[in-house]
């Protein structure tokens, strides 16, 4: 199947129910033959998981589609932006953006952006980065957020953005919403992280008109564990929305962070059955909680490596077995093939509301800021290529992202939170400065670079032998192999 075809067969199957099915499996087998099939550059088992991926965010599609409860308008959007711009390239500024980017600094421009645009929320979450209620809170107005948005779209051909903060649908300036941005860039999606108290009928007829947005509404669990770190009474307001997403069709997916207090639930099928199943939801991004700083409580919050390991099982089954479209950004590295950081091609930047261009949302370091630098005749272009991103860029190259077939263990992707000793050495440098004063304690702490070394020394020596029999397929007669509590059992 050309991908015009599979664009077509996409709308079809969007269009036809009588059809949907018979399509929607044509359309699975094109994804299977042209990821695993036709000898791909990947290991096989990453391939495997690609295809997985990407099968279950079709199968989540067309059961909200069938449900009734997710828009065909929105769903064609998606395919305008994802299939035709990515595979197709009908988009002509998209083609000539990246290639001219290409051209002029040697390599392609990242693939999308997080922007953090207000650090305003209406909530006080405990231990929340933002935790910000005051209108005094950082904002980055309006003008620059459009420049930001039009320069990304422009010069490096990005079609998707996501929306972080602080609670985006706070956010005001200049007489303008972030609803503004979203109708003016139409050619674009976003996908926002929300915490869903405040998208009433009005806010959700909205997002269902613009067609081009998605938001991700963060839980801790069910009502116990997400009232008691967000206050009373906000699970009941989340599955009101939720309810109100359906009704106007508008899909939606739930964020998660994963801690030490919540993993065991995260561990059980009911937590996922609950969204996927009886709430509808798209996908579900799992984040684990990344301490920075030296408190010893955020610390004590931090998945353990075990668990890491069980959470990683977990996604892998489900998966598999239940196609359930989900990512955990640290256990599901092979979906990207590694660290998605430091705006390197497929991946990101993040810019947070006082205008800091830092690598990742989980890395609070910067040396860029967009005032400074649209204010001074330079672009945001320019912080791709300080050699803080350069440094970045170097480590996951050398990691893997230039040897498909023997990456090293994509099972502990991440610069600064798997290596963090390497991360501090050899990536972040001298002029990279703190977001915040906690950023700037983790730095100075004896302690936090131990909590961080001795935590990677342990996912090492639990995911080794995972990475090499599974992936790089070293041993292939194991079956069985005993990390000190955890047992996993190998499939064939
Ligand atoms: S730095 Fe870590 S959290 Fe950020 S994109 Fe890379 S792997 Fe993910």
């Amino acid at each position: 199947m050309k991908p015009q075809v599979l664009s077509s067969t996409l709308i079809a199957m969007v269009n036809h129910k009588h059809l949907r099915k018979i399509l929607a499996k044509k359309i699975d087998d094109y994804i299977y033959k042209s990821i695993v099939d036709n000898d791909s550059e990947d290991l096989k088992e990453v391939a495997i998981k690609r295809y997985q991926f990407l099968s279950a965010m079709l199968h989540c599609m067309i059961k909200n589609i069938d449900r009734g409860c997710v828009s065909p308008e929105i769903i064609k959007e998606i395919v305008n932006v994802f299939v035709q711009n990515n595979l197709i390239r009908e988009d002509q500024i998209y083609t000539q953006a990246v290639e001219k980017f290409k051209e002029k600094y040697g390599e392609y421009p990242p693939t999308f952006i997080v922007f953090s645009p207000t650090q305003k929320c209406n909530l006080k979450c405990i231990g929340c980065y933002a935790n910000s209620t005051s209108d005094t809170s950082a904002t980055v107005p309006y003008c620059y957020v459009d420049k930001v948005v039009g320069e990304v779209h422009d010069c490096w051909g990005v079609r998707f953005i996501t929306i972080s903060g602080g609670e985006p649908f706070t956010y005001k300036s200049e007489d303008k919403t972030l609803l503004d941005i979203y109708r003016k860039y139409n050619d674009m999606f976003f996908l926002v992280y929300t915490n869903g108290t405040i998208i009433n009928e009005q806010i959700a007829q909205s997002l269902a008109d613009c067609a081009n947005v998605t938001p991700a509404i963060s839980v801790e669990g069910f009502e116990e564990e997400t009232d008691q770190r967000r206050g009373r009474g906000t699970f009941k307001k989340i599955l009101e929305t939720l309810e109100r997403l359906r009704n106007f069709g508008v899909p939606f997916g739930i964020s998660v962070t994963s801690t030490s207090k919540n993993v065991e639930l995260l561990l059980k099928d009911e937590f996922y059955d609950f969204f996927f199943e009886e709430q509808g939801a798209c996908y579900m991004w799992q984040f684990q909680l990344m301490p920075i700083g030296r408190g010893k409580d955020e610390m004590d919050l931090m998945v353990r490596p075990e668990q890491r390991l069980s959470l990683y099982r977990k996604w892998e089954k489900l998966l598999r077995e239940k196609r359930y479209c989900l990512a955990d950004f640290w256990n599901s590295g092979v979906l990207s093939r590694g660290c998605i950081a430091y705006g390197r091609s497929g991946g990101y930047a993040y810019i947070d509301w006082h205008g800091n261009v830092t690598p990742c949302a989980f890395i609070p370091y910067y040396v860029d800021n967009i005032y400074d630098l649209y204010n001074n005749g330079g672009t945001l272009t320019d912080a791709l290529f300080s050699d803080f991103m350069k440094n970045g860029r170097k480590w996951q190259r050398e990691y893997g992202l230039d040897n498909w077939k023997k990456p090293e263990n994509w099972l502990m992707p991440c610069s600064i939170r798997d290596h963090y000793e390497i991360f501090r050495n050899s990536v972040l440098p001298k002029n990279a400065k703190p977001e915040d004063e906690k950023a700037k304690e983790a730095l100075e702490s004896t302690e936090y670079l131990e909590v961080m070394k001795n935590y990677d020394q342990k996912l090492k020596s639990l995911t080794k032998r995972i990475w090499e029999i599974e992936y790089l397929n070293k041993d292939a007669t194991s079956s069985k192999i005993k990390y000190q509590n955890v047992n996993i059992n190998i499939r064939n």
